[in-house]
């Protein structure tokens, strides 16, 4: 709330003295008084401790306020969103305590020349999606801007929402937390919505939507949009220009023509930003610099052997901590094979096709069709009726790899669908250099396959298997809805995955056939039309990681219930984000005797209505 001019506040003597913690320094300034870097004394943890002014704490109406905000935080228990742990009366004042967030806050961010358009979006989702969150449970935060968002350091630059001193409730007419006091200030006038501008109380949670718009207008252009501005593309090279639109539908003057919800502005942005992981890339250590450093050797010379002799000789507790060390960090396969792994090739393999209009399918394996796959990450070797992903050469630059059926005998809405293969994964036998490096580091990470149905990018339900013994696991990211099921342990050797909708949209894994097929976890609710949760009409892909991955008998079919309206579906108003250009949603040259030479047909313009 800097809106409120500091100067005018009078600052306090003398340090404050708050029951059961230790102010250390102060982090920063804003409206309502000070935040310090503090220790909670019982806990023995670092917090911050926001101070109202003391000044301030004779108002009622600013201490209205402020317990207000320690009402929506506490409302609140969200990854983006700074938490509360306390709040409280000194002498003096009133204080609150919230969980400290060592970082940079966006201000600082958008100042950086470094940041991408990617980086940009990849930051805007998360502060969405806090947004959305509060949203839901009634809380509208009417102060968004790059000053109340902060970037957790220790979580990997994790975005935390903060400062809920203008958040209202969606109920307020009822609430104790009402404010009617006029010589309140609130918001930021860069940020603020127009309504919010003429009357605050008026302010809904497209107010939040419209600031939302402007902190993206700032994150790609370096700019706030003033007047009448230029569409983010016109302003810098590089921007996407379908952002153009997103933006300009948030900024819209009245609230009635911008995103009504959050959630909807997020599907319009998910297929432009990048995929989150979990983990996000961190700069290497000192040791796995080290480790780079060794690979490469071992490569021309073997004389990694050598070192990693000395280095057994150091003994065991030089073994263990080697192990814990230097072993290459596992990978979330859906996560990992859904995102952009880089251009595609096709590749083509034998099998049959039916297009008929109440069920169209592909099989692999015995057929006079080409079914072709867009291959994209590590290369793909085609074995008889089996695709192959072989084991990961040194020259390989990604440990992970898919293939995503094309789509042309699949463009077709289903009530039903029905997709199976077997998979098979395995570590070949190891070099003697090899055998050398996993005496020492532990075993190779153990190879996973992975069945999926996928859309637009980042959007996926997957089986995967990561070899015998290892629960079966069912994954999926369909926008806001992201999980994992864990089923059995995975037989050994090959595996039989089933993945079948019903018509009423209710996803299930199977493994093995016959008296021995088996649920893997429950089942996953998608509801009717589930195909629109993938932003596209999903197709059938294979993906793999580590090792080496062979999938046999790949068949995909849907069919149209003949209870529902044949055109059902498809009259249905669909939003449909446009697919990534990076890895797009292509639909194959028509069907060819001969497969496309090399790169498919350019991506479809524009999202397609059905
Ligand atoms: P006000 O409500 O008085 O405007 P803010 O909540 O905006 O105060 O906080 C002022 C500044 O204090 C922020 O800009 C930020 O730099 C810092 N700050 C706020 N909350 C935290 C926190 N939880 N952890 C670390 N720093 C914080």
């Amino acid at each position: 709330m800097a809106s409120l001019d500091t100067t005018a506040i009078s600052r306090r003597p003398a340090a404050e003295t708050i029951p059961g913690y230790r102010l250390e320094n102060l982090v920063g300034m804003g409206g309502m008084g000070e935040v310090h870097k503090a220790i909670q004394l019982s806990l023995g943890r670092i917090v911050a401790v926001k101070l109202l002014n003391p000044e301030l704490a004779k108002d009622p109406a600013f201490v209205a306020r402020f317990d207000k905000e320690a009402a929506a935080l506490a409302a609140l228990s969200h990854p983006n969103i700074v938490s509360i742990v306390d709040k409280g009366r000194s002498d003096t004042t009133y204080f609150l305590v919230m969980e400290f967030v060592e970082g940079p806050s966006l201000r600082e961010q958008v100042r950086s020349p470094l940041l991408t358009p990617k980086e940009a979006l990849r930051m805007m989702m998360e502060i969405c999606r806090a947004v959305e969150y509060a949203h839901s449970r009634g809380v509208i935060h009417r102060d968004l801007k790059p000053e109340n968002i902060l970037f957790d350091q220790q979580a990997g630059g994790l975005a935390k929402v903060t400062d809920f001193g203008l958040a209202s409730f969606l109920d307020d007419a009822n609430s104790r937390y009402n404010l009617t006091s006029t010589h309140v200030s609130m918001g930021t006038l860069s940020y603020m919505a127009p309504e919010q501008r003429v009357d605050a109380k008026t302010a809904d949670k497209r107010a939040d939507i419209f600031s939302l718009g402007v902190i993206l207008y700032e994150l790609l252009t370096g700019e706030v949009p003033l007047g009448t501005f230029d569409p983010p593309s016109a302003t810098k090279p590089g921007i996407d220009s379908r952002l153009d639109a997103i933006v300009g539908r948030c900024l819209k003057p009245d609230p009635d023509e911008r995103y009504s919800t959050v959630a909807e502005m997020m599907a319009d942005l998910e297929p432009l930003a990048p995929v989150i992981t979990s983990q996000p890339p961190k700069p290497l250590t000192v040791i796995q610099r080290v480790k780079a450093g060794v690979g490469r050797a071992a490569r021309f010379t073997g004389r990694v052997v050598a070192t990693l002799l000395v280095l057994a000789a150091a003994g065991e507790l030089g073994r263990e901590w080697l192990q814990t060390k230097m072993k290459l960090p596992p990978i979330i396969a859906g996560t990992a094979l859904s995102s952009d792994l880089g251009p595609t090739s096709v590749k083509s393999i034998a099998g049959r096709k039916v297009k008929g209009t109440e069920r169209r399918s592909m099989e692999m394996g015995e057929g006079a069709d080409q079914l072709y796959f867009l291959v994209s990450g590590r290369t793909l070797d085609i074995d008889g009726k089996a695709l192959v992903f072989p084991a990961l050469s040194r020259d390989h630059k990604s440990r992970t790899g898919q293939a995503v059926a094309d789509v042309d005998v699949m463009e077709m809405e289903g009530d039903t669908a029905l997709l199976k293969a077997d998979v098979l994964t395995s570590n070949p036998a190891p070099t003697p250099i090899e055998e050398a490096r996993n005496f020492l580091l532990g075993e190779p990470p153990a190879p996973q396959a992975a069945l999926m149905l996928v859309g637009v990018p980042g959007r996926f339900v997957g089986l995967v298997q990561e070899g015998s013994g290892a629960p079966l696991r069912l994954e999926w990211v369909l926008g806001e809805r992201r999980g994992t099921m864990l089923g059995q342990a995975s037989p050994e050797g090959v595996v039989h995955f089933e993945m079948e909708v019903d018509a009423e949209g209710m996803l299930r894994g199977f493994v093995g056939t016959g008296k021995d097929r088996r649920p893997i976890g429950e089942p996953l609710i998608l509801g009717r039309e589930w195909q629109k949760q993938f932003g596209e009409l999903p197709r059938a892909a294979v993906g793999c990681i580590d090792g080496t991955c062979r999938v046999e008998g790949l068949s995909y079919s849907v069919r149209k219930a003949s209870n529902a309206p044949p055109t059902a579906v498809a009259e249905a108003p669909v939003s449909r984000p446009t697919p990534v250009a990076t890895k797009p949603a292509v639909k194959l040259a028509p069907p060819a005797k001969k497969p496309p030479a090399k790169a498919p047909a350019p991506p479809p313009k524009g999202g397609k209505k059905r």
